[in-house]
């Protein structure tokens, strides 16, 4: 009844805002709003190898799963939800949607046999500037529910790609294979990882990330993200 009333009247001077459509939440919505959850364009997780991100790499890569958690729309509810992560000082998103998805991660059976969660690295200069990978709670509350590491040291950004925007596709493809590498590499030998990033567009970034993480003897690969282009 005390935790209630408190709760209205924090509600009253610091009203909270869904995530989705900025929306004034009522009392009962946590960060996301009913409405938003309900209409979220989710992709069903147990969708498999015909996957968008399996064709996508297709040939490429040789890739054990893939999986998004939403489609991705130009000025849709989904970029907010990305946009909040990651320019809003909104870490607590990462956190909401490993707690909203990851359990149904763990019951997919070609999910089941991850033995550790590794981000996509952003470069120092940019962890300065943003102050935290947006991945950082996602993949921490994601490798609690699966019990496993969260492996941030052994896959590395060696070079910002801020230059990118103005590179056409190949020379922009050159520059970012040659963007990351791997170091300690025992902690990874003969493990399936689960490599996680937040929104998949050409999968340059996903692609060059596991071709360094396939330098690691034994090591399998799938591939999580919060959502992917349409
Ligand atoms: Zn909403």
């Amino acid at each position: 009844m005390l935790k209630d009333w408190l709760f209205d009247i924090k509600f009253l001077f610091f009203p909270d805002y869904c995530l989705g459509c900025n929306d004034l939440l009522i009392k009962e919505e946590k960060k996301i709003c009913i409405a938003c959850r309900h209409d979220l364009p989710i992709v069903d997780l147990s969708l498999n190898n015909s996957d968008f991100l399996n064709l996508v790499f297709y040939g490429r890569l040789s890739l054990q799963e893939s999986a998004s958690l939403f489609y991705f729309r130009k000025s849709g509810k989904v970029q907010n939800i990305v946009h909040n992560l990651k320019y809003h000082g909104r870490e607590d998103v990462g956190k909401l949607l490993a707690d909203w998805f990851g359990y149904e991660l763990l019951e997919e059976k070609r999910f089941q046999t991850i033995d550790a969660i590794v981000p996509v690295p952003l470069h120092k200069k940019k962890l300065r500037q943003r102050g935290y990978n947006q991945l950082t709670t996602f993949g921490l509350r994601l490798a609690e529910i699966y019990q496993k590491p969260y492996v941030e040291d052994v896959l590395i950004r060696k070079y910002a790609n801020t230059s990118q925007t103005f590179k056409d596709a190949f020379s922009r493809w050159m520059n970012v294979k040659e963007i990351f590498d791997v170091q300690n590499i025992e902690k990874l030998a003969h493990k399936h990882v689960l490599l996680i990033d937040d929104v998949v567009t050409t999968g340059a970034t996903l692609e060059a990330c596991a071709l360094s993480l396939q330098k690691i003897p034994g090591v399998k690969i799938s591939i999580l993200t919060m959502a992917k282009a349409e």
